[in-house]
């Protein structure tokens, strides 16, 4: 017998439908003898919805508030799941963050978990139910609401797997699995059996949104062994699981794209020490997060320094550098919104050299300008044009042959 952590994303659990089919499968898991906490997400669309009218009232609503409007959205399902599984004849007691004791910071958007106290799960399951807790949501030291993130409850499901040294993590979702690129973009990618955690995390982070960033992180510090599945048909999925030294001998592994971030640029920089520290310390204090940056070669004391931010900190970031550009002397501020970002990533990089080449040549096939350039022992990213992130993504995929036959 096992303890499994299940997880049901939004689409998974997008109509009463779709909540009475995962009750189905709950059960089904039960029955086999297995333990089973379930971890569900709002209804597809619910938490942009809730966003949505947070921002008929402001366009900068109060993060406080906003947390705890979002969070309603994994309460509804929590109840709904419950319901279903009971109907089944399953017994199950719906939890929030705020019940199953998952302590966060009070960093209201993005907080980190900090606790999990574990007790009334364990209780719970003593008793001989299902837990069906609240994705996304935890509780600060004031016993306020906070979230996780956008793609959080893949972190709580994690988080409970780790605190409860459950045997694994099943995230169910609407792909079934991890492919070599978003298979809504390229129709040829692969199912992978298997990711390491290493790759994986950078997959994330550079844009295939199938599992959440931090939740990786956290299943790789804890090793947390995970598998990514359909809701929706039976099949092996992927597991996200430690490297093995096969997994080396394929270069590539996945293309990623991300189309979320802004370019900043700072022209005619007078070149001094400490400039880029006033700058980017000022971006630093209003919690932005700064991804890659350039700084061009001196000409005449004047250099040109470009970054990249979250497309949603953009104006915000425009604001703060505006104003220090006018302190350190600097001659002009630019925001470039439509760009993406797009990247190879594989541990076989390690030992294969002239990969960054093969991918700028296939760009320059396509006729791609690359701004801006950024690698790291496993992944190489190229900040593009938007307009061509697709064709990018879709060139760099048959390049590194990663195709697979094409999917009706
Ligand atoms: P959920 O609502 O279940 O959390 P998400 O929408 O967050 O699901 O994540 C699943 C989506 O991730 C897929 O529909 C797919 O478009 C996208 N995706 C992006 N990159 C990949 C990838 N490499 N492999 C699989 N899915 C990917
Ligand atoms: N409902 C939240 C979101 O849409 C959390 C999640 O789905 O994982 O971001
Ligand atoms: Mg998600």
């Amino acid at each position: 017998m096992a303890l499994i952590v299940q997880k049901f994303g939004g689409s998974s659990v997008g109509s009463i439908e779709l909540i009475k089919q995962v009750a189905t499968r709950v059960a089904k898991t039960r029955a086999e003898g297995h333990d089973v906490v379930v971890v569900v997400s709002a209804m597809k669309g619910e938490t942009d919805r809730l966003i949505q009218l947070a921002r008929q009232i402001g366009s900068q609503p109060d993060n406080r508030e906003l947390d705890l409007l979002v969070s309603s959205g994994e309460r509804v399902t929590i109840a709904l799941l419950a319901m279903a599984l009971q109907e089944q004849g399953c017994p199950a007691r719906s939890l929030t963050g705020r019940q199953v004791g998952i302590v966060t910071d009070s960093s209201h958007t993005m907080a980190r978990i900090e606790k999990i106290a574990g007790d009334r799960l364990r209780e719970t399951l003593e008793e001989g139910m299902v837990p069906v807790v609240a994705g996304f949501q935890g509780i600060d030291q004031k016993s306020d609401v906070t979230t996780l993130g956008r793609g959080g409850s893949d972190l709580t499901a994690v988080a409970l797997a780790s605190a409860l040294g459950a045997d694994r993590c099943e995230i169910y979702t609407d792909v079934d699995g991890v492919y070599t690129a978003d298979p809504n973009i390229v129709p040829t990618a692969r199912r992978l059996d298997r990711v390491s955690y290493e790759e994986m995390l950078e997959m994330a982070s550079l844009g295939a949104k199938v599992l959440q960033t931090r939740s990786v992180e956290n299943a790789m510090i804890y090793r947390v062994p995970v598998v990514v599945r359909s809701a929706f048909t039976d099949g092996p999925g992927t597991w996200v699981a430690e490297e093995r030294a096969e997994m080396e001998k394929v270069t590539v592994s996945g293309v990623t794209c991300d189309r979320h971030q802004a370019k900043l640029t700072v022209i005619g920089v007078p070149d001094r020490p400490g400039v880029a520290a006033t700058l980017f310390g000022a971006v630093a204090e209003a919690k932005i997060v700064v991804d890659m940056i350039i700084q061009n070669v001196s000409q005449e004391g004047m250099t040109d320094i470009s970054f990249t931010v979250p497309r949603d900190d953009s104006r915000k970031a425009l604001q703060i550098v505006q104003r220090v550009a006018a302190e350190i002397g600097a001659r002009d501020v630019q925001l470039a919104d439509g760009i993406a970002k797009v990247s190879i990533v594989g541990v076989g990089m390690r030992t294969h050299s002239g990969v960054a080449a093969e991918m700028f040549q296939a760009l320059a096939r396509e006729r791609v300008n690359i701004m801006m350039i950024s690698t790291s022992e496993i992944k190489v990213s190229c900040v593009i044009e938007d307009k061509y992130a697709e064709l990018a993504v879709r060139t760099l995929h048959e390049t590194f042959g990663l195709g697979g036959v094409k999917r009706s």
